[in-house]
């Protein structure tokens, strides 16, 4: 816990300058905002603004790697209906949906006066990512993107699947043959718990051999999950990038062991864009088609930012300059927002990290407990990103409880982060600031703000009920209009 100002209208331009900062590595960037470091160094909620915006996306996004464009949004989608006839037999939950992890699109007007959206400043909604079926969290999305083209690779490659398969031949995956073939390979992944579950979860599903290096702060009902389905566990001393490197050297050593990269892969992060297009049609259904005068504001929890980017990377690509994306990071591991401004300042070059701010990376939102940003991410966000604010751990589960009271939906710390944004926006004079200078002010009252929450559904009962109460001790303490 931190001594963080929780105060949604609490205007970063507001603070004096503190020596945390500017003993910094961040005191020598001219062109960051003193009062914005101030801020961060102390763990006090703030809102930095991205100087770089493109006014219009370019169509390719240069990600380092390789440039992607909307095709690769669509690749990833179809990928996901190939496999769907497959996911169906493999997992009952999806018995219903046709093999699609999907999620709703869930109206929360009830809950905009709780979290301080004022009604002539848009209309709150939530895609609820936290009740994805079979791994429980927006990881559902990247994470088994990522399984499912390596299982593809390999099928092509061992004549499990023709070339131009249609989609119910891949049923055939489930089949002794294939699960001989898969069975020879491993699927490892470095995790703070939610990543290692989706990866976890699918690699062994299909037959693989599946191991998750798991950081000190993992949560244990978490590797206990784990266990309970056949994944193997490794638990590694220090923080989440630690248990990533362990990981990634440990598959460097062995030619049969597919190493999935939270830090540096496009395949997640394109499987987290395809959300954009059911939400797309989600958003027609209710009759919300962006534009100039009804601009989208979508508000992302962010960690390492590989699915707040590829989400952001998709719905710029849908919707250009009319939507608004915003990560959300908690005060004391704001690895997004150092990035960002590194970048600004520095170039492309540097990685720092929130250590270098003097910040602990200690949060109860263990999903976005990440010390560093993901290069490729940060990298695809340059021009396309509007924004970072934080939010102090008192706030994430006091919006725990609200989103519970108001809105009646269970979700994880993590994924309360969103509903920081609409009043870190619409409510501070950092943020009143940018809407003016981006021509927003006046259309705010048909704007549309979207709050992705993203985890939650297999948070333990005992747990979630202790989170619940402590979000609704601080929710009594320290009403907000
Ligand atoms: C992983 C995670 C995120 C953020 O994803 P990154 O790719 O790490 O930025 C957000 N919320 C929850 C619940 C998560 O597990």
């Amino acid at each position: 816990m931190n001594d963080s100002n929780s105060d949604p209208t609490f205007s970063p331009r507001d603070t004096a300058h503190s020596p945390t900062a500017a003993s910094g590595p961040a005191a020598a960037a001219p062109a960051a905002d003193a009062a914005l470091l101030a801020a961060l160094g102390a763990a006090r909620p703030c809102l930095w603004t991205n100087p770089l915006l493109a006014p219009h996306p370019p169509a390719a996004v240069r990600t380092g790697a390789k440039d992607i464009s909307l095709a690769d949004v669509h690749a990833a989608h179809a990928r996901f209906e190939r496999f769907a006839p497959l996911l169906q037999r493999l997992f009952p939950e999806l018995a219903d949906s046709g093999g699609a992890i999907e999620s709703p699109l869930l109206p929360a007007a009830a809950l905009a006066p709780a979290i301080g959206l004022r009604p002539e400043r848009g209309t709150l909604w939530i895609k609820a990512d936290h009740s994805l079926p079979v791994a429980g969290s927006i990881k559902a999305r990247g994470g088994i993107h990522e399984v499912l083209e390596f299982a593809e690779q390999l099928a092509l490659q061992h004549g499990l699947l023709a070339e131009g398969a249609d989609r119910d031949d891949y049923r055939l995956l489930a089949e002794p043959a294939a699960r001989a073939v898969f069975s020879r390979y491993q699927v490892a992944v470095g995790s703070t718990g939610n990543l290692g579950l989706s990866i976890g979860v699918m690699a062994s599903a299909l037959g693989f051999r599946a191991v998750v290096h798991m950081s000190a702060d993992a949560k244990p009902w978490k590797k206990d999950r784990l266990r309970s389905r056949g994944v193997e566990v490794i638990e590694h001393e220090g923080d989440y990038q630690q248990a990533v490197a362990a990981g990634r050297a440990q598959a460097q050593q062995d030619p049969t062991c597919h190493f999935v990269d939270d830090e540096r892969s496009l395949s997640l992060l394109l499987g987290y864009s395809a959300a954009v297009l059911r939400l797309d049609a989600q958003l027609r259904e209710q009759g919300i088609a962006p534009d100039a005068r009804r601009p989208l504001f979508v508000y992302l929890p962010c960690g390492v930012g590989g699915a707040p980017a590829g989400i952001a990377f998709g719905l710029k690509q849908l919707y250009g300059p009319h939507a608004h994306c915003f990560f959300a990071e908690p005060t004391q591991s704001p690895c997004f927002l150092v990035q960002m401004i590194g970048a600004e300042v520095n170039g492309a070059g540097g990685n720092p990290s929130v250590y270098d701010y003097g910040l602990s990376n200690r949060t109860e939102a263990d999903g976005l407990a990440v010390p560093r940003a993901s290069e490729l991410a940060a990298a695809a966000m340059r021009e396309l990103l509007s924004g970072v604010y934080t939010v102090a751990d008192e706030q994430l589960l006091r919006d725990l409880y609200l989103a519970k009271r108001d809105a009646g939906i269970e979700i994880e710390p993590s994924a309360a982060a969103g509903f920081g944004g609409p009043a870190m926006l619409t409510g501070t004079e950092a943020g009143q600031a940018w809407l003016a200078r981006h021509g927003l002010t006046d259309v705010m009252a048909t704007a549309t703000h979207l709050v992705w929450t993203t985890g939650g559904l297999f948070v333990p009962a005992e747990e979630y009920r202790r989170f619940l109460a402590r979000g609704e001790a601080l929710a009594g303490s320290s009403a907000r209009s």
